[in-house]
C-alpha cells in the first residue's frame, strides 16, 4: 500500500533512497525506514515523516552502495518505530520491506513461534521476514530460493524487497497484488513501488507481474522466476512518465487519484475476509464479539459526515440480510441527547481517521452504560481503534483528499461483509442466496473499474451544470444514502448548495424548488421500487426540472425520460451503493475543478475533525 525504494550499484545508495522516499510522500504514510549494507546491515526507522528519519540518522555513517527504504502505512500494528519497516529477521541476517497485507500471518506466526521465533513488532511483515529466514536455514538454500519458497506459503498481497548481510551484491524483489518496478541503469538497478523515484535515473524499466520473484545483482544480472519456479525473460519497457507528472502518481489531484484507486481499495478491504472459494466471510477483528452481535437487541451506529452515510447503508444491509434492528445516529446528537443505551446494545463507531471528536465522545458515553463498542476505522492505531473493544480496519490506504471517497466505499464494503457474516451466523439467508451475494461482492472491484470508465457523459453534465446554485439528489432504499453522499460531495468541494432526499419525500417540500434551472440527480437503479422512481422522475419533468439519472446498463424507460443518463453495471440491489457512488464522486470533482475550487483542500474543512 505504501512506498518502496531500493538500490544496488556503484553509487552511494543513501541519497537515492532518501530522495526516492520523498518522491513517494504523495502516497501518505505514517513512518519511514531504511536499511543500508556496508560492513554490517544497519536498519534505521522513525515514526512520522522522512525528514524525521533524516534527523535521527544525520550523525550516522550512511555509506553503502546497496540498500532498501520504505514508507509505511500501517495495516497491522500501530504506526510506531518498532512496527516501521525494514524488519530484521531474528538473526538479523535479513532485512525486508513490504507493501500490502499477509492474510495468513497469524497462523504463520504461531507456527514460527512454536519453533522458537520471537517477534518484536505486531506486523504481518516481520512474520514473512522470519519465514524466509527459517526456510533459508532449514532448506539450506540461497536467499532467492528461500523467498520463492516462502511466497508459496503466503496468502495475501505483497510487494517486497529483501537484502541479506551475507550477500552485499544482491536484492531480491517480488510482487503479488501490489506493484513493483525495476529500473535498469547503465551499471545499476533501482526498485520502487511506482516509477516516481526511478524516472530521474533511467527510463528502462521492467514491471514485475504477480507471483514473480526477481534476483537483482550488482554485476548486471537480473533473473526473474515465478514463485512456481518457471524462469521468465525480463521484458524491458520505456517509461513515458516525466518528472513534472510525478506528484500524485500522475493525477491532477489526490481526490481523483483516490477515486481511481477504488477497485484496489475495495479489494483490500475484502482481503482475507471474503473467501469466494470457500463460500465464507470472516472478520478476524470482531470474531470474539460475533455472539454479542447476533444476540443484540439492536445495533447502534454512531458516526459523522460521510461515515454516517456509510452507516446508513449498513443499517439497510444488516436489517435486510441479518434481521437485526439497527439505528444510525449522528455522534454529535447522540452524545448530548441523553439517549437510551442498554448493556446488550452493540455500538458500531465509524470514522475514517479514527480521531473524530464527536464519535469518540459517543463511544465513551455508550461505554459508560455498559454497551459493547466496535470500531470501523481506516487509520491503524487511531484513538477510536484504541477506545473500542474490538473492530475492523477498512484497509483503504491513506486518504489525503479532504473529501472522502475511497474510505466511504471501503466502509460500505466492510459493512456488507459484516451483514453477510451476521446473516451466515443467524441463518437468515438461504445458502444459495448467501453465495449469490458473496460472489457478486467478490466481482464488485471489476465492476467499479468498469464504472470508472464512464467519463465523457460525466464531464458533459459537469460542463452543463457547473454554474447552477442548487442541486437535488434523490434515491430510494439503498440509493437514499447514495443520494445523501452525492449531495455532500458536491457541497464539500464545489460550494454548490445540494440536498439529498429519499425520492418520495420530494413531494413533502423540495418539489417547490423545481423549475427549469434545477438539476435533479436520480439514482434510479432500484428493482423493487423502479416504477415509483419512474413516477418521481415524471413529477420532476412535469415541472421542467433537468433530470440526470444513474441507471443500470440496458435500462430503456428512465433513459427515455432523463436529460442525461449515466449507466452502471448490473449488480445486486444492496451492492449498488458501491457502484452508484463512483460517478457522483466524479461529477462533484469535475464541477469543482471547472469552478476553480481547491479540490483537495476545500475551504473551511479539515480531514480529521478532532474538535466538536
Ligand atoms: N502490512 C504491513 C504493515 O502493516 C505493510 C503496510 C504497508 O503497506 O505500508 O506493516
Amino acid at each position: 500500500m505504501c512506498g518502496i525504494v531500493a538500490y544496488v550499484g556503484p553509487k552511494e545508495a543513501y541519497p537515492i533512497l532518501i530522495n526516492g522516499l520523498k518522491r513517494l510522500e504523495y502516497r501518505g504514510y505514517d513512518s519511514a525506514g531504511i536499511a543500508l549494507l556496508n560492513s554490517s546491515l544497519n536498519v534505521y526507522k522513525a515514526k512520522g515523516k522522512v525528514s524525521d528519519l533524516e534527523d535521527i540518522i544525520k550523525d550516522t555513517d550512511l555509506h553503502g552502495t546497496i540498500g532498501i527504504a520504505h514508507t509505511r502505512w500501517a495495516t497491522h500494528g500501530e504506526p510506531n518505530q518498532v512496527n516501521a519497516h525494514p524488519h530484521y529477521s531474528q538473526s538479523k541476517e535479513i532485512a525486508l520491506i513490504h507493501n500490502g497485507i499477509i492474510e495468513n500471518y497469524a497462523s504463520l506466526r504461531k507456527e514460527l513461534e512454536s519453533r522458537g521465533y520471537v517477534f518484536e513488532s505486531s506486523t504481518d511483515t516481520e512474520v514473512l521476514t522470519n519465514l524466509i529466514e527459517d526456510i533459508k536455514i532449514n532448506e539450506n538454500v540461497d536467499l532467492f530460493e528461500a523467498v520463492r519458497i516462502a511466497l508459496n506459503q503466503v496468502i495475501g498481497a505483497y510487494a517486497i524487497v529483501v537484502i541479506s548481510r551475507n550477500d552485499p551484491d544482491t536484492l531480491i524483489a517480488a510482487r503479488k497484488g501490489s506493484p513493483l518496478v525495476i529500473g535498469i541503469g547503465t551499471d545499476d538497478y533501482y526498485v520502487a513501488s511506482d516509477a516516481t523515484p526511478i524516472v530521474e535515473y533511467t527510463k528502462n524499466v521492467v514491471y514485475l507481474d504477480d507471483e514473480e520473484v526477481a534476483q537483482i545483482r550488482r554485476n548486471n544480472t537480473l533473473k526473474i522466476k515465478t514463485i512456481r519456479n518457471h524462469e521468465k525473460t525480463p521484458y524491458v519497457q520505456q517509461l513515458e512518465l516525466n518528472l513534472s507528472a510525478l506528484e500524485k502518481g500522475g493525477f491532477e489531484h489526490f481526490m481523483l487519484k483516490e477515486i481511481y484507486e477504488q477497485p484496489h481499495s475495495i479489494r483490500d478491504s475484502m482481503r482475507g475476509r471474503l473467501h469466494a472459494d470457500l463460500g465464507t466471510v470472516s472478520l478476524g477483528g470482531i470474531i470474539d464479539y460475533e455472539q454479542k452481535l447476533i444476540t443484540a437487541q439492536r445495533i447502534l451506529v454512531v458516526a459523522c459526515g460521510t461515515s454516517w452515510h456509510a452507516g446508513l447503508v449498513g443499517e439497510y444491509l444488516i436489517e435486510d440480510l441479518a434481521r437485526i434492528p439497527v439505528e444510525v445516529e449522528y455522534a454529535s446528537e447522540f452524545r448530548y441527547r441523553n439517549p437510551v443505551i442498554y448493556e446488550h446494545d452493540v455500538v458500531i463507531a465509524i470514522s475514517q481517521s479514527g480521531e473524530t471528536a464527536d464519535t469518540l465522545a459517543a463511544i465513551e458515553l455508550a461505554k459508560s452504560k455498559g454497551a459493547t463498542i466496535l470500531g470501523i476505522c481506516n487509520v491503524v492505531g487511531s484513538s477510536i481503534a484504541r477506545a473500542t473493544h474490538a473492530g475492523s480496519y477498512t484497509h483503504a490506504g491513506p486518504e489525503i483528499g479532504v473529501a472522502s471517497t475511497k474510505a466511504f466505499t471501503a466502509q460500505v464494503t466492510l459493512l456488507t461483509l459484516l451483514a453477510l457474516r451476521l446473516a451466515q451466523l443467524k441463518g437468515t439467508l438461504s445458502k444459495s442466496r448467501f453465495l449469490q451475494i458473496l460472489n457478486e461482492l467478490d466481482r464488485i472491484p471489476e465492476k467499479v473499474e468498469e464504472t470508472l470508465k464512464t467519463s465523457e457523459v460525466v464531464t458533459r453534465i459537469a460542463t452543463q451544470f457547473k454554474d447552477v446554485r442548487n442541486f437535488l439528489y434523490l434515491g430510494r432504499g439503498y440509493n437514499f444514502p447514495v443520494a445523501l453522499e452525492g449531495a455532500l460531495k458536491l457541497k464539500e468541494i464545489s460550494y454548490i448548495h445540494a440536498e439529498g432526499y429519499p425520492a418520495a419525500e420530494m413531494k413533502h417540500g423540495p418539489i417547490a424548488l423545481i423549475d427549469e434551472e434545477m438539476p435533479v440527480v436520480f439514482i434510479a437503479t432500484n428493482k423493487g421500487t423502479y416504477d415509483k422512481v419512474v413516477s418521481n422522475i415524471q413529477e420532476v419533468k412535469a415541472r421542467k426540472g433537468k433530470v440526470i439519472a444513474i441507471v443500470t446498463k440496458g435500462d430503456t424507460i428512465v433513459k427515455g425520460m432523463a436529460d442525461y443518463v449515466i449507466e452502471i453495471p448490473e449488480t445486486e440491489e444492496m451492492l449498488v451503493p458501491l457502484l452508484a457512488t463512483i460517478p457522483l464522486q466524479k461529477l462533484s470533482y469535475h464541477i469543482a475543478v471547472m469552478r476553480g475550487c481547491n479540490v483537495d483542500q476545500p475551504r473551511n474543512l479539515a480531514k480529521s475533525v478532532t474538535v466538536e
